[in-house]
């Protein structure tokens, strides 16, 4: 793109930006009641508006429900609340840290003007504190918006609390800028990189989160990326990966690629959990499960004892455990008992089980499928036509004669650099059961490998087609 192109780009975005304020048309927000007149009435607040549809959280699955509503029908008010100024993909990021050619931050940040003018609906920049059910209010930063039906999409939080108990504030608010998760958009993702960029020879540790976490492979795909970089920089030094199971997503695919591609320069260590770190000296803590030799009667299976270790670094990655967003604790919804709590759904739908009038979509949902920005885009299209039958006054239910769903998420990882080679999981969904569920698959190229070139352009298309759907 030339100069004079870029400047009218930026032209476009104001406009964009403008005609999202006219469109919302209200003093102080964006948001527009859904008569149509501004709203003045003030209750525990000041209230902003009331929309037929508001959509909590901006991201893969909130903007899908979004658009799709529009595309349903055009006559439909829909209103996004998202606390971010800017988009940002966690898909395909780790080829980011990897410094793959042509991927710089410029392919991962978007803004929020171009799909509010593309899809028609409107957006309020505000950070979702509270919300009230009975009431049908949601309270933000900027005040309260009232809905008919609330659709959320929140995404994933971190529980460094539960995780590291006897850490200060102070300590998990240090602990979380010098050595960030990255899995979450926003700034740290820069903050990683630029701990990459800045290293010495030495190792890098990854750690990978316990219980239920967002995209399970990324911890390993991103210990590809990072090992190529640092091959690549002439970085002396390993990837530990500290994984407090012998789970790995896609195992056999990335152990292939590891050992094939990278020697024993990625050592992946499970059974390791991490207790603590001390970033002056550069060290982590974790106890390790290792072997005793010798057998339980009971279950035949080799009777396992903790050890103590350290490991120094010179990067940290250290990836908390998740939990559902808070806003999930907001809505006060009947949640899973375990660590993750994702939110109950009502049978095979993106309703959920507490209350008819709120869905929910993404990472937070309580279906037995993973949690994937694909995912969350196929499930945005599912909620978004429920809704729309529902508003509609249509009977709604998922076709059963069309299960299972071939390929309803496929999940690419990035192996290989110079040249690209990828793996890819693919599900098939089905909603025969109590929830819908997904069945994975790892498939093979015709070589033989798990890794091809053709699965690393596969991962390019399919950034490309489904950021093009959600913003341009
Ligand atoms: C490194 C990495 C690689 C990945 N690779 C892939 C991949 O290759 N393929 C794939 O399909 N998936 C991948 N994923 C997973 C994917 O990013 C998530 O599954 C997806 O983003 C989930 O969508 P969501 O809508 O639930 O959450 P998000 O996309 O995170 O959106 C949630 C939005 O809600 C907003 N929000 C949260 N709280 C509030 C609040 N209180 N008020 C207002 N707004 C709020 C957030 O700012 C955010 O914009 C990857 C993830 C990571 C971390």
């Amino acid at each position: 793109m030339n100069r004079r192109e870029a400047i009218k780009l930026g032209a476009a975005s104001v406009v964009a930006a403008a005609a999202a304020t006219s469109m919302t048309g209200c003093n102080n927000a964006e948001a527009k009641p859904a008569g149509g007149a501004c709203a003045t009435k003030k209750v525990g607040g000041k209230v902003l508006g009331k929309h037929q549809i508001v959509v909590i959280g901006g991201g893969f699955g909130g903007l899908t429900v979004a658009s799709n509503l529009k595309k349903k029908d055009s006559n439909f008010d829909v209103l996004v609340i998202e606390k971010n100024d800017t988009f940002m993909s966690c898909p395909v990021s780790n080829t980011y840290l990897g410094k793959l050619e042509g991927m710089n931050i410029g392919k991962f940040i978007f803004d929020y003007n171009q799909p509010v003018e593309k899809y028609g609906y409107g957006m309020l920049k505000a950070e979702v504190l509270d919300i009230d059910r009975e009431a049908k209010e949601i309270h933000t930063s900027h005040g309260i918006v009232q809905y008919e039906i609330l659709v959320l999409s929140p995404g994933i939080a971190y529980d460094y609390e539960g995780q590291f108990p006897t850490w200060s504030k102070e300590k998990i608010a240090h602990v979380s800028r010098v050595a960030p998760g990255a899995l979450i958009p926003g700034s740290e993702h820069v903050a990683l990189e630029r701990n990459l960029k800045n290293m010495e020879d030495g190792n890098v540790i990854i750690t990978v989160p316990s219980g239920k976490f967002r995209c399970p492979p990324a911890p390993f795909e991103r210990a590809c990326m990072i090992a190529a970089y640092m091959k690549k920089e002439d970085i002396a030094g390993k990837v530990i990966i500290l994984n407090p199971s012998n789970a790995i997503a896609k195992g056999a695919a990335f152990k292939e690629a590891w050992s094939e591609l990278y020697g024993d320069m990625i050592e992946h260590i499970d059974f390791a959990t991490i207790t603590d770190v001390d970033s002056k000296t550069k060290t982590v803590s974790y106890t390790q499960k290792v072997s005793t030799g010798k057998k339980d009667p009971d279950t035949g299976d080799f009777i396992m004892t903790p050890v103590e270790k350290t490991q120094k670094y010179e990067v940290l990655n250290l990836i908390p455990n998740n939990k559902a967003n808070p806003v999930v604790t907001m809505a006060d919804l009947e949640v899973t008992s375990d660590s993750f709590h994702k939110v109950l759904m009502n049978g095979c739908s993106f309703q959920t089980k507490t209350d008819k009038d709120v869905y929910a979509v993404g990472d937070v949902v309580g279906h037995a499928i993973p949690p994937s920005g694909q995912t969350a885009n196929w499930a945005g299209i599912q909620c978004a036509n429920e809704i729309a039958h529902r508003l509609h006054g249509k009977p709604y239910s998922l076709p059963v004669e069309k299960t299972p769903v071939a390929a309803g998420n496929v999940c690419y990882s990035m192996v290989g650099d110079q040249p690209e080679e990828g793996i890819m999981v693919t599900h098939d969904f089905s909603w025969t059961g109590a929830v819908i569920k997904g069945a994975g698959h790892v498939p093979k190229a015709p070589d033989g490998k798990f890794r091809s070139k053709a699965t690393a352009k596969a991962l390019h298309d399919w950034y490309r087609g489904i950021m093009g759907d959600l913003f341009s």
